[in-house]
């Protein structure tokens, strides 16, 4: 399994305020290369798909709903210790314990409305690259 790639969607909440530039920036800047990049509107159906894991959690019809209301920017991103690199980058789940300079604490407005979605490890990375793309959208 390659550890030097993760995934990312810039969520509904970051598109609807016109953030997916300077978070792109954040992304340059800390070093990531863009394997892959889209704008695509997730259906019910691939957003419980994809959050499948949290099917038994309270927030999990929020979550379908939030991620569902608009585009998404999805991205696979390559680095040395990409997984664990962007999880640092992004900041805590919560963006009031996320730290100065994340993007949660940047752009989040809260632990719903996080603004960006980073994979948890190498194997979801490769899970959940594949669910937005195919072999030829990857460069
Ligand atoms: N979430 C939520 N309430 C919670 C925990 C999570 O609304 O109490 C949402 C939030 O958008 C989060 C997503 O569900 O990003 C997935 O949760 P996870 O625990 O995987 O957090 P992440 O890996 O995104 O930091
Ligand atoms: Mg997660």
């Amino acid at each position: 399994m390659r550890t030097d790639r993760t995934f990312t969607m810039l969520k509904p909440d970051s598109v609807e305020k016109g953030n997916i530039g300077a978070i792109v920036d954040k992304i340059n800047a800390a070093g990531f290369r863009i394997v892959a990049m889209k704008l695509t509107h997730m259906t019910s159906q691939d957003a419980q798909e994809f959050y499948a894991v949290h099917s038994e959690r309270p927030f999990y019809g929020e979550l379908v709903e939030y991620m569902t209301r608009g585009p998404v920017v999805a991205a696979i991103l390559e680095k040395d210790n990409a997984v664990a690199d962007f999880r640092t980058l992004i900041g805590a789940t919560n963006p009031a314990d996320a730290a100065e300079g994340t993007i949660r604490k940047l752009y989040a407005a809260s632990m719903g409305e996080n603004a960006v979605h980073g994979s948890d490890s190498d194997e979801n990375a490769a899970i959940e690259g594949a669910f937005h793309f195919s072999g030829r959208e990857m460069f």
